[in-house]
């Protein structure tokens, strides 16, 4: 009997699947993972119903294989029935068929409405139905029937006991599956603890981060860990790879249809889900001051919980914050650096007040700077309209002249902006001497703007491609004006040097400056010998021409005088209208010869006609003591002699 009954449990599998399970088929599949509809009440709720179709099926089997003795039930069958009268479950050898069917649903709804016991007979069935009842209202949640032939004999007490039997079953697995489902509940409650923990940590992470590229890596790595399966990007607005692949810039295609564009642009989360049910996420990466970029997610169909969305906007928000004190504190540390440079290239240009001393000193600042390989500074030169190779580190160049439109010196010229060439072998804009005598791919280079107009230009290069940031080419820009300013001070103190050396009327050296020459030449040379010039009667032609008249042909004699003097002499406005040179290495004769030349110039060339009367003196390393002050004694004294002798002649004065 034993087997007859494990028999019928093994019919019951084979039943539903061939009769019992095609009217269940959509609700009866006990593989099915509970949903999270969470269960409220220890016991049966209408809300519950769809969720014990398979517990009726799993505690009939139970019943079943316990029930497995009960021999006076042979001749018929069990049948199950929920609320709604459907079959849910059956056991037995016995089936009368679609009469059957019929007049059971028949009997089973009377059962439901009444909630007591049925047992009635057709023309050759006999059933008896069994309410099965909740604990704590008493309502009907189904049907327990036995059907039998008509003869067959039934125990109705036994049935009833069956039934009761059955209901414990039920109830059974019914706190099983409530036990299950608790446990899932608090499962579920310590991963979201855990999850929480882990994001806390992970935001703490990210903002113990000073530098850009910890941010990166620290976030990848925590989106890694929560989402193991997941594929995530992150798509950057600025400017910074970090040799991670996930990284990528931001490019905006069809800010319509892509994710990422969309959710940069809009500010807000966009999710997209495939056609096989993967989750495309994209997310804004956004600080206090703006967005930097998107953080994109693919997730593969059933993996993502509605509920994580918040837990990767708060991290993706962390991030952003982030990144932003990061990139701030990256910012501010290259500000500071860059000041640090900038005041330590002003200072040092400002202890020279020499322009050729200037621009060596930017040529080998600018290569510490910018760690680059070749610098070249270049100054245009006005009256021809040329640039002038003034300092370079690569040799060949040294004083080389370009037209003021040739190559990158050029562009410089025009557009009077700052230019950067990532790759000279690839844009090949003009031709230049510098870049391709010298290798070199990156460019960086700046005018030197003085008053407005550009006095120079600075070119700084490197052999590598893109090896200038944009940083580079804007500190290059600051340092120029530096650069400017310090040739601005050189070139306006050589020019108060000239006019503090240079008479005003006459062009000639002040006195004091070849004073300064003739004690420095004396320190140096073997000899050297000086001339004075006095204009005769000069009192008279002022007097009879005018002063005009007079200072015209005092510029004429100096003219005169600059004219017949070697590029070496020093000539100088004495005072009034005597004038001296200086003839450095040249004994008194040769003086004597040049003096001849003036005084007979003078005498032929000028207009009304003046004369001059001249005094030589020599000094040589032989004599005693040399000093300016004896020289221009002896000159003078002979001078003093020259005119004692009828004037429009020359005196040598005697050591
Ligand atoms: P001597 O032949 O003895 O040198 O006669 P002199 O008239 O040249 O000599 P003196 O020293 O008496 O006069 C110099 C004159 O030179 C006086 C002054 O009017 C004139 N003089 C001095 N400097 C200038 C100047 O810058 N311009 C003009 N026009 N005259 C000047
Ligand atoms: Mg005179
Ligand atoms: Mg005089």
């Amino acid at each position: 009997m034993v087997d007859r009954w494990k028999g019928w449990g093994c019919m019951v599998d084979r039943m539903n699947s061939n009769f019992a399970y095609r009217k269940t088929s959509a609700i009866v599949n006990t593989s099915a993972e509970p949903q999270p509809v969470w269960f409220s009440s220890e016991d049966i709720s209408d809300a519950d119903e769809p969720l014990l179709f398979p517990l009726f099926k799993e505690s009939f089997i139970q019943w079943i294989n316990e029930a497995a003795g009960l021999s006076s039930f042979e001749a018929g069958q069990f049948v199950l029935f929920n609320k709604q009268a459907e079959e849910v479950a059956s056991a037995g050898l016995y089936n009368a068929g679609r009469k059957r069917d019929a007049a059971l649903e028949k009997a089973v709804r009377t059962v439901l409405c009444s909630g007591r016991p049925s047992i009635c007979e057709t023309e050759d069935m006999s059933f008896a139905a069994f309410p099965l009842q909740r604990r704590n209202d008493g309502a009907v949640f189904c049907v327990f029937t036995y059907v039998s032939p008509i003869g067959s004999q039934t125990d109705i007490t036994q049935l009833q006991m069956s039934s009761l039997h059955f209901r414990s079953c039920f109830y059974h697995k019914f706190e099983q599956l409530y036990v299950k489902d608790l446990l899932l509940q608090q499962q579920r409650a310590e991963q979201e603890a855990s999850r929480r923990d882990f994001l806390f940590q992970a935001a703490k992470r990210l903002y113990d981060q000073i530098d850009v590229s910890s941010v990166l890596s620290e976030l990848l790595r925590s989106l890694e860990i929560v989402y193991p399966s997941s594929e995530v990007y992150l798509y950057l607005s600025q400017d910074h790879l970090n040799g991670d692949p996930r990284v990528k810039p931001l490019v905006f295609k069809n800010a319509e249809h892509d994710l990422v564009a969309k959710a940069f642009l809009n500010g807000k989360s966009v999710t997209e889900q495939d056609r096989d049910g993967t989750l495309r996420l994209a997310v804004p990466m956004t600080g206090k001051q703006a967005a930097y970029g998107v953080l994109r997610m693919s997730i593969g169909p059933g993996e993502w919980d509605e509920a994580d969305l918040s837990a990767f906007l708060l991290l993706a928000e962390t991030s952003g914050s982030a990144f932003e004190n990061a990139k701030l504190y990256e910012q501010s540390n290259l500000l500071i650096n860059e000041l640090r440079l900038i005041n330590e290239l002003t200072k040092r240009l400002n202890r020279s007040l020499k322009l050729k001393e200037i621009f060596q000193f930017a040529t080998s600042e600018l290569l510490t700077i910018f760690d680059a390989d070749y610098c070249c500074v270049l100054q245009l030169n006005n009256e021809n309209n040329q640039f002038v190779v003034m300092s370079s580190n690569f040799p060949e160049l040294a004083n080389d002249k370009f037209s003021h439109d040739y190559g990158f010196c050029g562009m410089v010229y025009r557009t009077r902006e700052p230019l950067i060439i990532s790759d000279y072998w690839q844009t090949r804009v003009v031709t230049s001497k510098i870049m391709d005598n010298t290798g070199s791919r990156s460019l960086i280079a700046a005018p030197i703007m003085v008053e407005g107009e550009v006095a120079g230009i600075i070119m700084v290069t490197h052999k590598t491609p893109n090896f200038f940031s944009y940083e580079n080419y804007k500190l290059l820009q600051v340092m120029s004006t530096h650069i400017g300013i310090a040739v601005s001070n050189a070139s306006l103190h050589a020019e108060v040097r000239r006019m503090v050396i240079t008479d005003n009327l006459t062009g000639l050296h002040a006195r004091h400056y070849l004073n300064e020459q003739i004690q420095s030449r004396q320190r140096k040379d073997r000899f050297g010998s000086l001339i004075l010039v006095d204009v005769d009667l000069f009192k008279r032609v002022n007097d009879t021409y005018g002063h005009q008249i007079g200072d015209r042909i005092l510029i004429h004699v100096s003219n005169i005088i600059r004219e017949s003097i070697r590029q070496g002499d020093i000539a100088a406005r004495w005072g009034g209208e005597e004038l001296a040179i200086y003839l450095p290495g040249i004994r008194a004769e040769q003086a004597y010869r040049v003096a001849e030349r003036i005084r007979l110039h003078v005498e032929q060339e000028t207009e009304p006609v003046v004369t001059v009367s001249c005094g030589v003196s020599e000094w040589t390393f032989e004599d005693e003591k040399v000093s300016v002050e004896s020289l221009f004694y002896r000159a003078d004294m002979a001078l003093y002699e020259a005119k004692n002798n009828g004037r429009n002649c020359i005196f040598v004065g005697q050591s």
